[in-house]
Parts: C-alpha cells; structure tokens; sequence
C-alpha cells in the first residue's frame, strides 16, 4: 500500500502490484529430447519428438537427383530420420515448443 496525496488534499491509499518480469531463457534443441517448462501450459516435461522433411533432407534428394537417381530413389532421404528436422512438441498440450534444424 502507498499513501498519496490527490488533486483536492485528500490522502488516497493507493494499491502497488508487482509484475513478475519473465525470465529469458535460451533453449538449445538437439535431435534428443530435453526436459524443459512448457511456455504454455506451464508443466515441466519431456518433449515429444516429431520428424518432418526439411531443407536438409530435400538439398540431398536434389543432391541424388542431379546425380542420376530420377527413378524415385532420390527421395529416400525425406524417409530416413536422420535427415529430417526434429520438432519438440508438449505431450500434455501437443502445442510445439521448438524445433532443431539441420540446415
Ligand atoms: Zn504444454
């Protein structure tokens, strides 16, 4: 509580809240999943990991295609799981919490 005084003399309490300042916390995504808080649901936990085709993968298809695999083999690599980006997702809310890129 603050006391203050307003235009016509009369002292005023006046109510102070503090917001808390949130914390800015750097988070490094790897290919393993990380125990980390969820930004939005609030719960610590394990990220589930999800795999999806990116640049890398589809720069290796290209790679294979320009090399003389056109009969539909150079796309393998969009189904090999080390070719792709990895996308962390909160098993508790399915929302995605980050995502490691290989390129
Ligand atoms: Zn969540």
């Amino acid at each position: 509580m603050e006391v203050e005084r307003n235009d016509f003399g009369i002292f005023v309490h006046r109510r102070v809240s503090f917001t808390e300042i949130p914390s800015c916390e750097i988070i490094i995504f790897s290919k393993y999943s990380i125990h980390t808080k969820c930004r939005f649901c609030s719960l610590h936990i394990m990220t589930s990991l999800k795999y999806e085709a990116g640049k890398f993968a589809w720069l290796i298809c290209l790679a294979f295609f320009l090399s003389g695999c056109w009969l539909g083999c150079c796309i393998a690599p969009c189904f090999i799981k080390s070719c792709k980006d990895v996308i962390h997702i909160c098993p508790d809310c399915s929302q995605v919490i980050g995502r490691y890129q290989k390129l």
